[in-house]
């Protein structure tokens, strides 16, 4: 009948926080079937309860008892300290039934007892009462005669809820946070307010947590957050994460309002949305996705705000909590922001014109967001008139490689691969950890020739070799002789007709090039005293996550010119990032290294610079990077090298030197007080430990890519 503007998307198929439309074209879901897909689309785990039931039993009715509905009413009590439960189809129905035991209650305390105070913009569904009950009259206007007993207020006000609320009040009926009225927070003052008049008028607090609750904001309700216990609670959406349930649940005397014959449903409670309830509820506990929507939610904000600093006209302040989030949208053409978000690749609405929601599933990564991110920047770009094609870091993120791309090269060095190719391996490692390259190796064998120890590269590559379909060996120090039992070459040539990849981890980059030349297999290079190439590229898709399109930012290396700084400063170029470099005077890396990377930023347009005071180096900066001042090899030199360093700890002063958002990154293994403090390791820069696992991504492309 026509009472709905859809957006222009088919969806046939959608997994995780993916949706695919007919022609495989895949859609980050931030809608979530309007905050209802909690644990994302598809999940195994819900799909084999949900088909489990199917083929025991669907539908029985209330007349009869069935066992999920039992289950999850028991679960639902003990999650919310709640005593009973009514069970509904939907939202706007949970709603009802908590207007219709309010009003009950109210009516056998005292005649008249029966308003229902709400707040104005709030919205609680789509019947007759709970359009009444909402605060949006165009909702409500056109569909008078409406009924009577139901009272506005503006929210977040305590004064004109005090003043309306009386003897006459059956319930106040708020939601947490306002979802369709544009995510307005309410403030935990006013709960409290509302919680000691209620108690105060004999009445109820009713909260919708319709949209707030099972984990939307990072806690199990909404309410969790101000501590202020409701006495009704209603719940739909998230529950049967897809699948229609909602609840209104009770404590106290309200719990025992309703008997037999008062309030009921055909479908409520049936075992497909009961046990659809009672996986999406296993699911968050087991999986962690309370915390995962506080710190994937907190991540979002960030990158928010950062968009707002690029994009000011068009992004403002974002709001909410966990993973239910407004954000604002000064210019007031929210709707022309989802228009062009969908055109690439990115769903969400908006709840005004100036106002954009944000509600993915609770399964979101930290990965989904940077893509996001990177698709509404592309939106943006779009609306405000940059010419996307010349924006090089949008270009790059197009970029579609499949593995093989690189089949036989080695990687001895940044600069055995193009800028191409280097943007082609970091695109590459993202579909590696999107999960849509693996076994594309299966039966090969990969042997890793360490001279040194290894705790990172050494995990980071037998596991990609694994996730490959292909296995690794691990050759440590004493096992070859590598030069002594054993000539370079006649290890090279034994190994190239055994296995299909070499990965080796020595201190001379001669040795490195001598097997390099005796072998026909791909040689990478896993740290020499030159270089630490796989390290550079986890460091810059560490950064593409984090930062979005990294072409014109700046990396500031703060220490010890070493390996990692060298191949840093050869990547940084060919990736568009402008590179800079505070160390004391003899810590360069060596000439010819810096001598390259100076021609590679003069012919890709970047700046190369060097520093002595670190606070410099790292003014304005998006991305501050450190590494132990003493290497592998380097111990008997600590005393003059910690001597040379002091005054080169990355501190949180430093930090504040660096652009706003900007993130701080180590290799590890860290020094905690020597080249980085705790408090930057610990506090809100830090990305260490994602960039320690984009090892593994960064890893499996590399060899993804030459195998
Ligand atoms: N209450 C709140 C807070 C909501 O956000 C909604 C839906 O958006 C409803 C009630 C109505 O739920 P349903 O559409 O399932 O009836």
């Amino acid at each position: 009948m026509t009472t709905y503007k859809r957006n222009p998307l088919e969806v046939v198929r959608a997994e995780g926080v993916r949706l695919y439309d007919p022609n495989g074209r895949d859609v980050i879901d931030f809608l979530a079937g309007v905050a209802v897909c909690a644990v994302g689309h598809s999940h195994p785990r819900y799909v084999a309860a949900l088909t489990e039931q199917l083929q025991r039993v669907v539908h029985v009715s209330n007349l009869v008892y069935n066992a999920p509905s039992a289950k999850l009413a028991e679960r639902l009590c003990t999650l919310s300290g709640m005593d009973r439960v009514f069970f509904t189809n939907s939202g706007a129905e949970a709603n009802e039934a908590a207007i219709k035991l309010a009003r009950k209650r109210g009516t056998s305390i005292a005649a008249g007892k029966t308003q229902i105070v709400s707040a104005l913009a709030s919205f609680h569904g789509r019947t007759i009462a709970t359009v009444t009950a909402g605060g949006q009259p165009k909702y409500s206007e056109p569909f008078g005669p409406l009924p009577g007993g139901f009272v506005h207020v503006a929210f977040n006000d305590c004064d004109a809820l005090s003043a309306a609320v009386n003897e006459h009040t059956a319930a106040i009926f708020l939601e947490p946070i306002q979802g369709e009225g544009g995510i307005n927070v309410a403030d935990d003052a006013y709960l409290a307010h509302a919680r000691a008049l209620a108690d105060a008028n004999n009445a109820l607090l009713i909260l919708d947590e319709v949209q707030t609750g099972v984990g939307r904001t990072g806690t199990l309700w909404g309410w969790e957050n101000s501590g202020y216990k409701p006495d009704v609670m209603t719940l739909a959406k998230g529950l049967g994460g897809g699948f229609p349930i909602g609840a209104c649940l009770a404590c106290g005397d309200a719990a025992r309002v309703f008997v037999p014959g008062d309030h009921g449903s055909t479908y409520a409670g049936n075992p497909m949305a009961t046990t659809a309830a009672l996986a999406v509820l296993d699911i968050i506990g087991t999986e962690g996705l309370l915390s995962n929507a506080r710190i994937v939610g907190a991540l979002l904000q960030e990158r928010i705000a950062h968009l707002a600093t690029e994009f000011p006209e068009w992004i403002g302040a974002s709001r909410g909590r966990g993973l239910m989030l407004g954000v604002n949208v000064p210019n007031g053409q929210a709707r022309e922001i989802v228009g062009a978000a969908l055109s690439n690749g990115l769903l969400m609405n908006a709840t005004s014109e100036h106002t954009l929601r944000m509600v993915p599933p609770l399964v979101l990564t930290e990965s989904d967001v940077c893509d996001a991110m990177d698709r509404l920047r592309a939106a943006l770009q779009q609306l405000s008139g940059t010419s996307i094609s010349a924006i090089r870091g949008a270009v790059s993120s197009k970029i579609y490689v499949e593995p093989g791309f690189l089949a036989g090269r080695d990687l001895l060095g940044i600069d055995d691969f193009s800028a191409k190719e280097c943007h082609q391996i970091l695109a590459l490692a993202k579909r590696v950890k999107a999960g849509e390259i693996s076994n594309t190796a299966t039966g090969k064998v990969g042997a890793l020739l360490f001279e040194k120890p290894s705790l990172r590269t050494k995990v980071s590559f037998l596991g990609a070799l694994a996730k490959l379909g292909a296995s690794g060996m691990y050759l440590g120090k004493d096992e070859v002789g590598l030069g002594k039992r054993e000539s370079v070459e006649d290890v090279g040539r034994v190994l190239t007709r055994m296995v299909d990849v070499l990965i080796v981890r020595t201190f001379d980059p001669v040795i490195l090039k001598g097997l390099a030349e005796s072998c026909t297999i791909p040689v990478i290079n896993a740290l020499d005293d030159a270089e630490h190439p796989c390290q550079a590229f986890a460091d810059f898709l560490t950064m593409q996550e984090h930062l979005g399109d990294i072409s014109g930012k700046t990396l500031t290396y703060i220490g010890d010119g070493n390996n990692v700084a060298a191949s840093l400063m050869l990547l940084a170029p060919k990736l568009g990032v402008h590179f800079r470099i505070a160390c004391p005077d003899g810590y360069l890396p060596e000439p010819g290294i810096w001598a390259r990377a100076s021609e590679l930023a003069a012919e890709h347009g970047t700046k190369m610079e060097r520093f002595s005071v670190p606070s410099e180096a790292a003014a304005g900066a998006d991305a501050i990077y450190t590494d132990v001042w003493t290497s592998m090899g380097q111990e008997e030199e600590l005393a003059r090298r910690m001597a040379a360093f002091a005054g080169y700890t990355v501190t949180a002063e430093i930090m504040q030197h660096a652009a706003p958002g900007a993130i701080a990154l180590h290799c590890l293994p860290a020094h905690r007080g020597d080249e980085i403090s705790d408090e930057v390791m610990e506090g809100p820069w830090s990305r260490v430990f994602a960039q320690a696992e984009n090892r593994l991504h960064a890893q499996q492309a590399i060899l993804a890519a030459v195998l």
